[in-house]
């Protein structure tokens, strides 16, 4: 049976609810509410999006789901692989909308990063997503399918191990759906992923981390990117609205941020901005007593914005005044550069700027260097 668009639009999506939430939406349509978990196993577990081949669901029901529910967010536009193994999908939705999501594969982890919303209302300095402006938030079945369509780019063997929402938009913004999202990748019918293995990423929208912490057990990361103020509120705008007082206020009042579960606090190195070891010392003080690790990024250069990362004798340098002052840190090798993946690169561009979308199905990649 085929729907004209309007119709398809009002039909209610099988993602676009956690497993607890789509048991009482079936329980009020008079299905059985232990659908869900059966349901859910075939979406994420399995992978299987046709009604038509869940085979332990009644013909009945099968006929139901495949006519009046959705079950399929994003399509594939185009997918890059780095030369590097990293593998970025440009994904598209029903409005045409195009988001991102980056495959990062490091030994035997293999680590999705995923997106929040289309653009970004934060305007972040040195971030190309910021630079986009902010169109809309993706929807819980939207947020899903990132991980849907990229898991069909695993190779044999190959598992996912770690998502992070790390992608294009801020999380804390779209609050809701990022919630019931990571319900649905924490569900043992879902992607059954380990509560350690999910981590949510902030610029600092300080009032929405006590919610975000109290809802789903992940771990959290803050994107601190300056040790004061007057640096802060020129690359990460929303701290003229929470500037770093207010921000470590709050995260040290979290009773789930613990030495089990620390928070993790990203900073991307620009050269004679935020990069001096004075820098280093007064970041080593802010995170004092704090349960907490801390990523340094090199600033990935892009056209949108006039930063460049510090030469690595002073990232060295940068990371061993922090570790001598007692943080924990790592430095973050750029993956995915050469495809645009590395973080703050997202940028959803056209490869042609009048390019058609092509057809569904996985494209097939296209190398950058020397992948295939
Ligand atoms: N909005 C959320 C989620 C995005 S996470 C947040 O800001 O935390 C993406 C990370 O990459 C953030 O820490 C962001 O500040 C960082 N980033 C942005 N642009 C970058 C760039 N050009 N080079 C390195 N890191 C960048």
């Amino acid at each position: 049976m085929s729907y004209p668009a309007s119709m398809r639009e009002r039909r209610p999506h099988l993602k676009d609810h956690s497993i607890e939430a789509l048991r009482t939406r079936f329980a009020a349509e008079g299905i059985e509410p232990w659908r869900a978990e059966q349901v859910a196993s075939w979406l994420y577990a399995r992978g299987v999006e046709d009604p038509a081949r869940w085979t332990d669901v009644s013909a009945a029901l099968r006929e139901r789901f495949a006519a009046a529910w959705e079950r399929r967010a994003l399509e594939w536009d185009d997918c890059s692989v780095s030369a590097d193994g990293t593998v970025k999908g440009r994904l598209r939705a029903r409005d045409g909308a195009l988001v991102e999501s980056v495959l990062i594969p490091e030994g035997d982890r293999t680590t999705l990063c995923i997106s929040t919303q289309v653009g970004c209302p934060l305007a972040c300095a040195f971030c190309a997503t910021g630079a986009l402006g902010f169109t809309r938030n993706l929807s819980v079945a939207e947020i899903l399918d990132e991980v849907c369509r990229m898991r069909e780019r695993l190779a044999p063997g190959q598992r996912l191990t770690n998502v992070v929402y790390m992608g294009m938009g801020e999380p804390l913004l779209n609050l809701p759906n990022v919630i019931e999202s990571v319900r649905v990748l924490l569900h043992p019918k879902g992607f059954a992923l380990g509560p350690r293995k999910v981590t949510v990423s902030t610029a600092g929208v300080v009032p929405k981390i006590g919610a975000l912490l109290a809802a789903v057990p992940v771990n959290l990361a803050v994107s601190l990117h300056a040790p004061t103020d007057a640096v802060r509120d020129e690359l990460v705008p929303i701290n003229r609205r929470f500037p770093i007082a207010v921000l470590m206020d709050a995260l040290r009042g979290q009773r789930e941020i613990s030495a089990r579960r620390p928070v993790f606090f990203e900073y991307t190195l620009m050269r004679g901005k935020n990069d001096s070891l004075d820098d280093a010392r007064r970041l080593a003080q802010l995170v004092r007593g704090l349960p907490s690790k801390i990523n340094l990024i090199p600033m990935n250069p892009h056209e949108d914005a006039p930063y460049q990362p510090p030469s690595d004798a002073a990232v060295e340098a940068f990371a061993s005044e922090l570790s001598r002052r007692g943080a924990t840190v790592t430095v973050r090798r750029p993956r995915g550069a050469d495809i645009d993946a590395a973080c703050g690169q997202l940028a959803a561009r056209r490869a042609s700027p009048s390019g058609e979308p092509q057809a569904s199905g996985a494209p097939k990649p296209r190398g950058a260097r020397s992948a295939a």
